[in-house]
């Protein structure tokens, strides 16, 4: 099924042809062993081309050229160099927003509206980190007299960055963005569903000056170029977005060469509903937390703990919404796209057979669109109500759209049901009591917390990451510059 943005897509995929390769030394080449991976279009199921898939050759040429950039140039730029360079790749992605939406909304299957959105925050993040380049210092500390002592931030050096589908420009942006603003030279390992704007990103960095080495790019597998990136011991430091059990091989492989590593891991994150809550704010918030991108979001608050008092209201007001909302085309976008996969597709289905093999049906039910193409991986919202704490809806990460609402009855309640998980990736309250607010905020045990709202719009400058199963390190933000720098202690006795 054809339509005019769907056709710009693809034409602006066999526009980036030339850079459908990987990106070693400046250089654009065919993968070492000539592998190349199909590029999928969700929507349809279709197969729309192919690109290179590195291995662990690519990778050794790739950390090579990362570690001659920054042994040479690259190690001598000024951070205001930098931060300018940064800065000017920011206001390309503005110039090219759209062609980098269209790609994402192919590649991805996200709503186009929300892909435009990506784009920007990726133009954000390097004009965040364009700015704050210049910006990171060391202090000076008090010590014995007759000595100076001082610390430096200093860039590790070559530094990994394996990103999932789900969000490849943002997650490029908070994670690269802000280990080249720290100095640092980059090896980039894509997802293997969803490359495209990865390369497209690797053109604009060139087209501005980016030295070569500076940022590499090889696209492959998980078990090949993921695997022999984050074993490589030529890379200083790993940065890591995806599942917790990735996360363990990755931070496991680093482990061995003491390397650091960030693990940005997943979430099960809860959205408390408290009887004093404004409902009219919450509700579109409530469900747009735990839908945006139909799910496949690692900060998706998918449960909904919501007091008795209100509680029917609740429920009754959601399940309005959800019968409401329909999936379809990225293209046609509307207020779902398709999952990423078949794989994806089969792995919330199977939540949804297991929940109805335990008697549980969903309160409400989205739709799909109809004559949206058999094809592409659509799964109608589902919200379950009366949820047990302890079922498998209530703990497992789903990625898909489905919610969970639980009822409480009061404070005390809600924070145990809300810790009571693995993840502790972020956390969202509802209420007009003031003192409760500020209890909740100490209270809840996550990376984030946030009251009367949730994810504060994405937040660029938010230091965003997780506790326990979610992963530790933060990116996002100022923060995020110290996770990519090591720091040095410097004492001078000069008496
Ligand atoms: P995934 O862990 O399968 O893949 C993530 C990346 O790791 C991909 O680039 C993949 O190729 C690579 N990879 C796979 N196997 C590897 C290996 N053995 N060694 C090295 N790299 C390997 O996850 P996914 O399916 O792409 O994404 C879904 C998961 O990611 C969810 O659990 C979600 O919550 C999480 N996620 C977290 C965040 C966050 O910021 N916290 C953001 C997005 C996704």
């Amino acid at each position: 099924m054809s339509s005019p943005a769907r056709d710009l897509a693809t034409s602006a995929v066999a526009a980036l042809q030339p850079s459908s390769g990987v990106l070693i030394g400046g250089r654009w080449r065919e993968a070492a062993a000539g592998a190349r991976q199909a590029i999928e279009d969700p929507s349809h199921g279709e197969i729309i081309g192919d690109l290179a898939a590195g291995g662990g050759a690519d990778i050794d040429e790739a950390v090579a050229a990362a570690r001659s950039a920054f042994n040479g140039a690259w190690g001598a730029t000024t951070a205001t160099d930098r931060g300018r360079l940064l800065s000017r790749m920011g206001q390309e992605v503005l110039a090219r927003a759209e062609t980098l939406a269209l790609l994402e909304t192919l590649d991805v299957g996200k709503p186009l509206r929300q892909s435009r959105a990506d784009a920007f925050a990726l133009a954000r993040y390097l004009e965040f980190y364009g700015g704050a380049a210049d910006k990171l210092t060391g202090q000076t500390l008090p010590y014995q007299n007759g000595y100076t002592v001082m610390t430096l931030r200093e860039p590790h050096g070559v530094t990994g960055h394996i990103v999932p589908w789900n969000y490849p420009m943002q997650i490029i942006g908070r994670s690269v963005g802000a280990a080249l603003a720290a100095g640092n030279a980059t090896v980039l390992k894509p997802a293997e569903e969803a490359s495209l704007t990865a390369l497209a990103i690797g053109r604009i960095a060139l087209d501005c000056g980016l030295p070569p080495g500076v940022l590499n790019i090889v696209p492959g597998t998980g078990e090949t170029a993921g695997a022999a990136l984050s074993a490589h011991s030529g890379v200083d430091h790993v940065s890591f977005t995806g599942s917790p059990e990735v996360g363990a091989l990755v931070q496991a492989a680093a482990a061995r060469r003491a390397a650091p590593v960030t693990l940005e891991l997943g979430g099960k994150s809860p959205q408390l509903v408290f009887d004093d809550a404004d409902l009219e704010d919450a509700l579109p918030v409530l469900v747009n937390a735990g839908l945006q991108n139909a799910g496949q979001t690692c900060s998706a608050g998918s449960r909904l703990l919501v007091q008795r008092g209100i509680y029917d209201e609740v429920v009754g007001r959601l399940s309005a919404r959800y019968a409401a909302l329909a999936a379809g085309t990225a293209f046609a976008d509307v207020d779902l796209g398709p999952l990423i996969s078949a794989k994806q597709q089969r792995s919330v289905q199977a939540f949804l057979d297991r929940a109805s093999g335990r008697g549980m049906t969903p309160v409400a039910r989205g739709s799909v669109v109809m004559g949206t193409p058999t094809g592409g991986h659509y799964v109608a919202p589902a919200l379950f109500a009366d949820v047990r704490p302890d079922d498998e809806l209530a703990r497992e990460e789903i990625f898909g759209p489905v919610q969970v609402v639980i009822p409480f009855d009061d404070e005390d309640e809600a924070v145990a049901i809300a810790n009571g998980s693995d993840y502790g990736l972020v956390a969202g309250a509802w209420t007009r009591d003031g003192g409760r607010q500020l209890r909740l905020a100490h209270r809840l045990k996550a990376g984030q917390v946030f009251i009367n709202n949730y994810g504060a719009g994405g937040g660029v400058e938010l230091p965003f990451g997780g506790v326990r199963r979610s992963g530790h390190g933060r990116e996002k933000g100022f923060e995020a510059l110290y996770g990519f720098t090591t720091l040095k202690t410097v004492a001078i006795r000069h008496g």
